[in-house]
């Protein structure tokens, strides 16, 4: 059997280990358009800080590489696919013929258009070469702006003010990280990252901009704004990269590649799997989950993907979140909200209900029992009888009911 794999990443490394789960023999090959074995894409904001280094970045050894028999084209791009053939066309001009295909390729930054900007003027966050390039411009003194306040335009700020950089955070919408963070939790970040010396403008974006003689930014902003500095980071999301899929007949993509549960885009032996696929959400435990599944079932296997709720832990300048499945409804969404403010409001917790079941959680600062919390809402527990203890201070299995945690929570 030839399995072929094209991207080099989360989902990749975790295909590899399904496929040699089930498949000892046949042969593997991914290939990666970066120059790089897989590494932590998360760990790019610490290598910028200098809190981990070269050594630290792969997400696997590269005995992994070599124990399971993969060979990796680093540096190639697949840039087009022959179902018929069962071909993947390399950006060299050569073919590489597959029985089974993965669909790894993840997601491409988002850049909005930027009138009278070029590449050259603004850096991406995504990827190894990203901070690389970045770390040689990001030194004490610079003015930074930061298009977006999500996750990653959140990882850049971090970066650059532990760099020494005076940093700006712009944000289209009327708070910080808003699919994520309540209006509460987003007004208390935005109030600390103040406090750290950041500036933080909301409901605006940057439209365009020039290089000034002295070689300096000089943007414009929605508002009418202007707003001069020396780095300009664009984190305003990630889009799944389809592109090799966009001519290819049969094939369904909605803001991704639509697969089946068991992760088949539907053409015979070609499955997808991480942040390429479509419905979300682009976090590292999902595309490793799916792409142990989808590995195991290119060499026969036959699993679900279900996914779970989405979990994200994320820190930046001290501050530490986390967020758990949905956690910023809004009101009118009709969802019970428990919460409660500590400490000036530095610590902050609330817990999402629907129908006495917990749907979503939001941790700042303080995470007792995010474990357990995370597990009643994958495992829809109904919490009616000890809705009261929930958010209590030592909140814990011997709340629960003793068939709860003596049973599956226990475990
Ligand atoms: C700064 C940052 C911080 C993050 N922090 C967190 C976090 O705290 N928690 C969390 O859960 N997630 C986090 N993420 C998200 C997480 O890294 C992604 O969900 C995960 O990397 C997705 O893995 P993937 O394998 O689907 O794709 P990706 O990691 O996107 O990798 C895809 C690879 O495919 C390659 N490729 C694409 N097209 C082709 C082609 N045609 N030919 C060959 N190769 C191709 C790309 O070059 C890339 O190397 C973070 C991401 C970033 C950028």
């Amino acid at each position: 059997m030839r399995y072929v794999i094209i991207g080099n990443s989360v989902a990749a490394v975790n295909a590899c280990q399904g496929i040699r789960e089930l498949d000892r023999e046949g042969t593997i090959t991914i290939i990666s358009a970066e120059n790089y074995y897989a590494y932590g894409r998360p760990l790019i904001s610490y290598w910028l800080e200098g809190k981990t280094d070269s050594e630290k970045m792969p997400y696997q050894p590269v005995e992994f590489y070599q124990k399971n028999k993969i060979n990796v084209l680093l540096g190639k791009k697949a840039v087009g696919l022959d179902v018929n053939r069962r071909e993947v066309k390399l950006d060299d001009g050569s073919s590489l013929p597959y029985d089974r295909l993965l669909i790894a390729t993840g997601g491409q930054a988002i850049v909005p258009p930027l009138t009278g900007l070029t590449a050259e003027d603004y850096f991406a966050f995504l990827t190894y070469d990203d901070v690389l390039r970045l770390a040689r411009r990001a030194s004490p003194g610079k003015e930074a702006v930061v298009l977006g306040a999500g996750p990653s335009g959140l990882k850049a700020m971090e970066s650059l003010v532990t760099r020494g950089a005076r940093v700006t955070l712009v944000e289209l919408a009327s708070r910080i990280w808003s699919p994520v963070l309540d209006r509460e939790a987003a007004a208390l970040i935005t109030r600390f990252l103040e406090e750290q010396g950041v500036t933080v403008i909301l409901q605006d974006t940057i439209l365009g901009g020039r290089r000034n003689n002295e070689g300096r930014l000089e943007l414009d902003l929605q508002s009418g704004r202007q707003l001069t500095c020396d780095i300009l980071v664009v984190a305003i999301g990630v889009r799944p990269n389809t592109e090799l899929l966009e001519k290819v007949a049969g094939v369904n993509l909605n803001r991704g590649v639509v697969v089946d549960e068991y992760l088949s885009i539907g053409l015979p032996g070609i499955y997808a799997a991480g942040d390429v696929v479509a419905g979300g959400p682009p976090l590292l435990p999902h595309a490793a989950r799916q792409g142990r599944i989808a590995g195991r079932n290119m060499a026969g296997g036959r699993e679900k993907y279900i996914a779970g709720p989405a979990y994200n832990a994320l820190g930046f300048l001290g501050l530490h979140t986390i967020s758990i499945g949905i956690s910023a409804p809004e009101p009118e969404e009709g969802y019970e909200i428990l919460a409660e403010k500590r400490e000036e409001g530095r610590i902050y917790r609330k817990l999402v209900l629907d129908n006495n079941r917990l749907v979503g959680a939001l941790f700042i600062n303080e995470f007792d029992r995010a474990g357990l919390y995370r597990r009643l809402i994958e495992e829809q527990v109904d919490v009616t009888p000890f809705k009261d203890n929930l958010l209590q201070k030592g909140f814990g299995f011997l709340h629960l009911p003793g068939e709860l945690w003596e049973g599956k929570l226990g475990e």
